[in-house]
Order: C-alpha cells, then sequence, then structure tokens
C-alpha cells in the first residue's frame, strides 16, 4: 500500500492509524492518529517506531515480525509512545507482504494503553467471576451430592425406622429398619398411600389412630405419635411403637413432604414392665417392716426409712422428712471406726459384710443391730442429701438375741461351774477310794506273802496254791486301781500344748522303762520326725502305753520288734507305732479304745483294759485322733494324729 492509498483509506476510520515498513519506518499517519498523539505529521514521518518506545529492541522486533506474519490486526507484546507517560499499546497487520523487490508494509493501529488495560482488566474480572461462580456450582452441586449420598447412607443405618411421603401422603422413601417393621419393600410401597404401609392403632382400644403424616399435612406442624400406638405389618405382626412425624420443607419454606421415624418399643415396655415389678415388689417389701429398712448418705443422715426403721430408732416420720435423723449421731462413738472401715469395704466390693454395731435410740438406750448395706449413686435425689453416694441398708435388731445370748452364757457359766465341782467331787471320790482300796489290798498281799515264805512247811501245796493265787489277784487289783488312777488322772490334768519333739520324747522315755530296754525288745525310732504340739506328760502315758502293748501282745516265742515313725498330713502330724505283734481283727479294732474292753483273757495276756481308753481319751484332749490299721497275725500299725508344730 502506498502512502495516498494509505491517506484514502484511513481517512474512513476514527481509529489512530499508521503505515509503517517491516523494519518499523513511520510511512504516514491519519489524522485521528496525529490528534491522539498531539503532534505534526513531520515530526513523525521517516521516524522509526523504536524511536517511540519504552520496550526493548527485542520486543519491537517480535511485535513487528507478529503483524508482518498476521493478515488479521493483532496485539503485538511492545507499548509506544511520544513521551514516558503516555503508553499506547498497538496491534498491527500486514498489508503488503515483502515480495522480494519491496519491503513489507504493515498497518498499525494506536490504542491508549490505561483503556486497554481498564477493558482487559474489567474483562479479567468478569471472567474470574464467572469462573469462580461456576467454580463455586459445582462444588455446592458436589455438596449437594455428598449430603444426599450422606442422609441416604444415615437414614439407611440408623436403628430407627424412616419413611419419607410427598405433599399427597405418597411414600418416597423408607430405610430397611422401616421396611422391616412394616413388612413392605420400598419398591412395593413407593408411590402406596402412607395410611396403607403405616397401618396403626390404639394399643388398648384397638381403634384406628390418626395417622401422623395426615396430620402433618394438614397442619405442618411437627407431631407425636400418641401413646400406646401399635403398628400392625403387612405380615399381620403387631409392634408397639412409638415415633413422630415432621414435615419436609423446601428452601422458600412450603411444605413439600413428610417425614416419619418410629421404632419399636416391645423391648423397653418390657424392660420398663421388669423395673415397675421390681420396684412394687422392693416396695411391699420395705412396707411390710419384716426387716428395717433405710437409704442413708455417707455424710450420715437417714433419708428414707420404712416404718421399722424408725420404730427402732425412735423417731417419727416427720424427724426423718426433716432430716434430723442422723445415723451418725446415733452411733456411739466407739464404732465410728467400725463403721468407717464397712464404707470402704462397700466402696470397694460395692456392699459391705454386715457387721453388728449399736444404735442409740431416741430414748437413750442402746440397740444391739446387725447392719448391711449396698452403694448406689445418685446425686441430687433427696433434700437434705449431704453426699453424690447413698446407701441402701437393712438393719435386723438383735436385741433379742443379745439377751438370749447373755442368758445362755449366764447358764453355761453356772453349769460349767457345778460340772466343776462334780468333776472335783469325783476326782477326790475315785482317790479316795484308790487309796481307801489299795491299804487294805496292800494288808491282803502282806499277810499272804508271809504265810508262804514263813509258814510254808505247815501248810499243804494246795494251801500254797491258793495263797499264790489271792497274791496274783492282789497284783492284778493293784494295777487295775493304778490303771483307773491313771485314767481319772489323764481326765483332770491341766492340758497345756507346747512343742514337742518326738525323737528326743521317744529316746527318754524308752531309757526311764525298764522293759523297753530288756535284751529280745528291739526298739527302733525313725529319725528327724516333725514335732507335734501336744502335752509332754499325756503323749509320754499314751506312747508308753502303745509300746508296752506292743511288746506284751506278742505270740509267744517272738521277739517284740517296735517301729516308731511319723508323716506330715497338712497342718497335722501322723504317728505310728508298728509292731510284729498278734494283731487285731477288724471287728475289733473300734471297741479296743473304749475302757474295759479286752479281746484276750488274762491267762492268754495279762492286763485291764485300760490302756487304749487312756490313750483315746488323752490324744483327744490335745486335739488329736487315734486309730488302727491291723490284721491278725501280722502285727498292728497304731498311730495318733495331732497338730504340728510350727
Ligand atoms: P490291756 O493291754 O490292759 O489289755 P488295752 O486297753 O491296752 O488293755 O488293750 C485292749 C485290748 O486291745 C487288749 O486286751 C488287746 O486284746 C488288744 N490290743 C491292744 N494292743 C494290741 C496290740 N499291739 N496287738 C494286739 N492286740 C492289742
Amino acid at each position: 500500500m502506498t502512502r495516498d492509498e494509505f491517506l484514502r483509506w484511513a481517512t474512513r476510520f476514527p481509529d489512530a492509524l499508521m503505515l509503517v515498513s517491516g523494519t518499523g519506518k513511520i510511512k504516514a499517519c491519519n489524522a485521528p492518529l496525529l490528534t491522539l498523539l498531539s503532534r505534526s505529521e513531520d515530526v513523525l514521518l521517516g521516524r522509526s517506531l523504536f524511536d517511540f518506545t519504552q520496550s526493548s529492541a527485542d520486543t519491537v522486533r517480535a511485535s513487528l515480525r507478529l503483524w508482518s506474519a498476521s493478515g488479521q490486526m493483532v496485539y503485538g507484546p511492545a507499548a509506544f509512545g511520544v513521551d514516558a507517560t503516555v503508553k499506547f499499546r498497538c496491534e498491527g497487520a500486514v498489508v503488503s507482504p515483502r515480495d522480494g523487490s519491496a519491503p513489507a508494509t504493515l498497518i498499525v493501529r494506536l490504542k491508549r494503553h490505561e483503556a486497554a488495560v481498564e477493558r482487559f482488566v474489567t474483562l479479567n474480572g468478569t471472567i474470574e467471576k464467572l469462573s469462580k461462580e461456576v467454580h463455586a456450582r459445582r462444588r455446592s452441586e458436589e455438596l449437594i451430592r455428598l449430603q444426599r449420598e450422606w442422609l441416604h447412607v444415615t437414614l439407611s443405618s440408623i436403628g430407627d425406622a424412616v419413611i419419607a411421603a410427598d405433599i399427597d401422603g405418597k411414600v418416597e422413601f423408607m430405610n430397611h429398619a422401616a421396611e422391616q417393621l412394616t413388612g413392605w419393600q420400598i419398591d412395593q410401597a413407593r408411590g402406596q398411600l402412607m395410611s396403607d404401609v403405616f397401618v396403626i392403632f390404639n394399643e388398648f382400644t384397638g381403634g384406628v389412630v390418626e395417622n401422623p403424616v395426615e396430620r402433618v399435612l394438614r397442619d405442618g406442624k411437627i407431631v407425636a405419635l400418641a401413646n400406646h400406638t401399635v403398628l400392625r405389618a403387612k405380615t399381620g405382626i403387631e409392634y408397639p411403637i412409638e415415633d413422630s412425624a415432621a414435615p419436609i420443607r423446601d428452601s422458600e419454606g412450603t411444605l413439600i413432604g413428610v417425614v416419619l421415624v418410629f421404632h419399636d418399643v416391645s423391648e423397653k415396655k418390657k424392660a420398663h414392665a421388669a423395673l415397675r415389678e421390681s420396684e412394687r415388689r422392693f416396695r411391699l417389701w420395705t412396707e411390710l417392716n419384716v426387716i428395717a429398712t433405710g437409704v442413708s448418705d455417707l455424710v450420715g443422715t437417714f433419708l428414707e426409712a420404712n416404718d421399722a426403721l424408725l420404730t427402732l430408732l425412735g423417731y417419727t416420720r416427720e424427724e426423718l422428712e426433716q432430716g434430723r435423723v442422723s445415723w451418725r449421731e446415733l452411733s456411739p462413738p466407739e464404732y465410728r471406726g467400725r463403721d468407717d472401715d464397712a464404707i470402704a469395704e462397700a466402696r470397694q466390693r460395692g456392699a459391705c459384710q454386715p457387721y453388728e454395731k449399736e444404735y442409740i435410740h431416741k430414748d437413750g438406750h442402746r440397740v444391739p443391730i446387725i447392719i448391711g448395706y449396698a452403694l448406689f449413686s445418685d446425686p441430687k435425689r433427696y433434700q437434705h442429701q449431704k453426699s453424690d453416694e447413698l446407701a441402701i441398708c437393712f438393719v435386723v435388731n438383735i436385741s433379742e438375741r443379745k439377751r438370749a445370748e447373755e442368758l445362755l452364757e449366764k447358764r453355761v457359766e453356772e453349769r460349767t461351774s457345778r460340772l466343776q465341782v462334780a468333776l472335783g467331787d469325783l476326782q477326790a471320790f475315785s482317790y479316795t477310794i484308790s487309796h481307801d482300796l489299795r491299804a487294805p489290798l496292800r494288808s491282803m498281799q502282806g499277810y499272804s506273802q508271809l504265810l508262804l515264805e514263813d509258814y510254808s512247811a505247815s501248810l499243804s501245796e494246795e494251801a500254797r496254791e491258793f495263797l499264790k493265787k489271792i497274791v496274783r489277784s492282789g497284783e492284778h487289783l493293784d494295777t487295775l486301781i493304778h490303771d483307773v488312777l491313771t485314767y481319772t488322772r489323764v481326765s483332770a490334768v491341766e492340758q497345756r500344748a507346747q512343742r514337742i519333739d518326738l525323737n528326743q520324747l521317744f529316746t527318754e522315755m524308752i531309757e526311764r522303762y525298764p522293759n523297753f530296754t530288756a535284751p529280745d525288745v528291739r526298739i527302733e525310732i525313725a529319725p528327724n520326725l516333725p514335732a507335734v504340739m501336744g502335752n509332754e506328760a499325756l503323749l509320754t502315758q499314751c506312747f508308753s502305753n502303745l509300746i508296752g502293748n506292743g511288746i506284751k501282745f506278742v505270740a509267744p516265742g517272738t521277739n517284740p520288734e517296735i517301729t516308731l515313725s511319723g508323716e506330715r498330713r497338712g497342718t497335722r502330724v501322723r504317728v505310728w507305732v508298728q509292731d510284729n505283734g498278734i494283731g487285731i481283727h477288724k471287728a475289733d479294732a473300734a471297741r479296743i479304745f473304749g475302757i474295759f474292753e479286752r479281746i484276750h483273757t488274762s491267762r492268754q495276756y495279762e492286763g485291764t483294759g485300760i490302756g487304749l481308753s487312756i490313750v483315746r481319751r488323752a490324744v483327744e484332749r490335745m486335739g488329736g485322733e487315734v486309730g488302727v490299721e491291723s490284721q491278725p497275725g501280722s502285727g498292728s500299725r497304731f498311730w495318733i494324729e495331732l497338730p504340728q508344730a510350727e
């Protein structure tokens, strides 16, 4: 395009235009451009765009390259201006491309930079706003989707049954719990009338109850279901239910449906009934007043008491209700520690072991009682309550029992002392008898002996035999008297238990008894016998009797062999006295411990039948037991069991 062509063409436009060469030289300018720049054409003609820019040369070159390649007006990156303050953005396009002979010619349009920027900023702002709106819309759509999902999951998984109906009262949604209770599946129920799906009636009258959905649709308010409502499921099964229905409104507040929430209360009803029954029984029991019961706090006040408890304490119901009956004050000070211990125990275990104490009756006398209580927590239940923890207690008046005990004790004491007197008399009597019997016996024996020794020659053989029999009978009677005396002494001796070393006891005992050390007798003592608790004198008596029997009851020609051994049995020690004697039949084993009980005649084996009864009496006095294991011909194993020494 030539300069003239340009000027003809450019006058038709209000835009500021100039014709420049491909290298940026200004070839022509139209009038709006000169006005815009406030410059005359001669100032501009022949000059280069590079002279009117603050942009770098590279940027200007980039603009020129861009325009040279574009048939349509496009903005270049460089800005131009006649001075530094006024900047113009330029768009350009090629009008005659470079054809080898002539360089390219460009048309450049100048636009005020500020205006462009402003428009750009406005446009950018609009775009940003729009994108924000789009973003927000997307977010809220996502949020709504999530909320729907959350609502669906929540409604499906909650324990309560939920049914939603539309404005026409037709089912739109029901969760799993609702399906189970109504017996309807959502696919069948959807679109059905709520009154067909949710069929309810009164538990007692059997009359139809107004469907809450209809009420909500009519009144637009939340409705709670009347008590004792029963739901009849499609299957015919009936459930007692509790429910409520609420309106669903859109964002403008218009009623668009109803949501019904309900649940099966069979279990709750059963639990309530059981609780009521247990409360009724408890009341009955309390009011029966067979036993005194009450509730107190742990600080000291009785908060509840039945008549039996009030009577026991001597207070009126008014005084109780005024908080004036204090178990602390009614407890004598010496029971304070015991009470505190029981409270500590109850805190640990829930209840305390019943224990004995006393209450001071209002009239001042002491009432012995047994009390037991369990703790529970019920803050602020009673007006005068001073601790959160409360105790429910029972109190048994044991005055009668105490009186009876005292009476019994007195009687026992009296009887014991009477018995002691009688026993003393008996002992004195047996001693006297024994001594008085012994004196004439001795003289009988003495004179018989005298006759045998000094008058033997003048006596016939038969007379001598008779005399010998008299002497032997006298000796037997003497042994008998001795044994009876021993038996009495064993009963009377003061029994003081002490630790007994059996090895020592046996060794000393054997040394003391001549017939235990006879040459044909063998007594073996096991080493390290466990120590026992017993009385030395009584034990010596017992074991000497058992060893003596072991030596005595052997078959003719047998040398006696005795073994003494022992073993621990729990907290006791069993001491064995084993012999190689003639043995005892099982049938006789129990009876031989009775007084005067003998299996053998005096002709076979000497004896009085008192020895083993002395053993049994002595062992029993030491808190032990005695027995025997034996078989005829195989020896006997007598045993004595006594408490083990520590
Ligand atoms: P005694 O020895 O004076 O006869 P005991 O009371 O000691 O009286 O014994 C009662 C009876 O038990 C004896 O007469 C005897 O028949 C039987 N007996 C006691 N110990 C033994 C024993 N070790 N072996 C066999 N029999 C015995």
